[in-house]
């Protein structure tokens, strides 16, 4: 990773990297053990609980490395053996670790929902992705969220009640006061929908609700790329664009939970109309929508993850969206820069993952647009948590659910 401006071209597979994956140094003994852990490990994660023989058939291991793998994790706490029948014979089950206390993350996102289950950020124990139907209402969302958490918790081997807390994150502001999502135009099939409460009736755990760019701004400050900031955005780029401010160390929501929205933030006033009513947003031009209709004439229908491949494969079209995208976001980020003053800006989201393609023009825009000694300090940097930092940061928020309502308890309990 760069410092300054600089800005490294991302690897596309970081759509599949591993949350909590850690890199031992390279061609030892040990950092083979280490890599051979992982694999173990991110098996588990993938698939829930197997036999010894499944695992090594799964990760291609050779049976004796996984017996020696797990017997390693196993010693070290972080797996589980359970008796059990396989095809009519005995066999021991393996599972990760999670003692009693499961944190579920979802993040709702435009046109999918991703759903992870957690002992705590770093330690996802399952995780899986549902494409929605675009426009999609919040009951069929919500539906389908918690029916993945179902899964998953039945996957490791727990039942629901060890489900003690779930964060959820909604790709439109989230009103502080009502929990309610605070646009009518952003996210039309939910609108005065109590998400919270409705998630609550089906998981039966408390549940806090938040916008998906705050929780990734939460997700990277916890664990990622925002480590030890104390001004900082998080910019996630997707369907939508949206900001996660962090002031002081800590995600700043203002007055009634709406703050960060960069995405409609005006960059031309005579421009196009956005959804949210207004004219000429940063949306309208870097938006989903705005670079699938800037290629519709040249290259037909294209969706946002075709767009991101074909630029990555070098398609001049699809490379001249993106370019012109990130002179406009250099534009918009140079008002945050000018008002803010941050240490750090991380990008992430999907369309992060084409790297200089977006992040050269820019830099070239931000250098132009900002105040210089604004932009003397700035660090822009890739998220490390890629495309999972909205939901890490739904576990960091259910985590924070679960300790309240634990605080609570003892509080009652030393009164009574
Ligand atoms: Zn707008």
């Amino acid at each position: 990773m760069q410092g300054g401006l600089g800005y490294p071209t991302p690897d596309p597979s970081a759509y599949l990297y591993p949350v909590n994956a850690t890199h031992a140094a390279p061609g030892s003994q040990a950092s083979l053990r280490e890599a051979n852990r992982l694999r173990v490990l991110e098996a588990l994660r993938e698939q829930g609980a197997m036999t010894q023989v499944e695992i090594a058939g799964s990760t291609g291991l050779s049976p004796a490395t996984v017996s020696n793998v797990v017997r390693d994790l196993d010693s070290a706490g972080a797996v589980e053996l359970a008796p059990s029948i396989r095809n009519g014979r005995r066999a021991v089950l393996v599972s990760l670790a999670t003692g009693n206390t499961l944190l579920a993350g979802i993040a709702f996102g435009d046109r999918d929902v991703r759903v992870a289950i957690a002992t705590g950020p770093r330690d996802i124990v399952g995780r899986q992705r549902m494409p929605l139907p675009a426009n999609h209402n919040a009951d069929e969302g919500i539906e389908r969220a918690t029916r993945l958490v179902y899964d998953l918790v039945e996957k490791s081997g727990k039942t629901m009640p060890d489900v003690k807390a779930v964060g959820v994150g909604v790709p439109a502001p989230v009103d502080s006061v009502t929990g309610q999502v605070g646009s009518e135009s952003i996210l039309p099939g939910w609108r005065g929908v109590d998400v919270a409460q409705e998630i609550r009736g089906h998981l039966g755990a408390p549940v806090s609700v938040d916008n998906t760019a705050n929780l990734g701004a939460l997700g990277e400050l916890r664990c990622g790329a925002l480590q030890g900031v104390q001004d900082g955005a998080y910019i996630k780029l997707s369907y939508g664009v949206g900001a996660g401010l962090v002031l002081g160390g800590e995600v700043f929501r203002g007055s009634a939970g709406t703050a960060g929205e960069i995405g409609h933030l005006t960059i031309d006033e005579h421009g196009p109309v956005c959804r949210c009513g207004n004219r000429g947003c940063l949306e309208t031009f870097i938006g989903a929508h705005a670079l699938s209709e800037a290629l519709a004439g040249s290259h037909g229908r294209l969706t946002l993850r075709d767009i991101i491949g074909k630029a990555i494969e070098g398609d001049p079209g699809c490379r001249r969206v993106l370019h012109d995208a990130g002179r406009h976001l250099g534009v918009a980020l140079a008002g945050l820069v000018n008002l803010l003053n941050p240490e750090v800006v991380v990008l992430g989201g999907q369309l992060s993952l084409v790297g200089d393609v977006i992040t050269v023009p820019m830099r070239h825009a931000l250098e132009r647009s900002a105040i210089p000694s604004a932009t003397a300090s700035l660090v822009v940097r890739a998220s490390e948590l890629h495309t999972d930092a909205d939901v890490v940061g739904a576990i960091v928020a259910a985590e924070a659910v679960h300790a309240a309502a634990e605080g609570l308890l003892v509080t009652v309990s030393s009164t009574s």
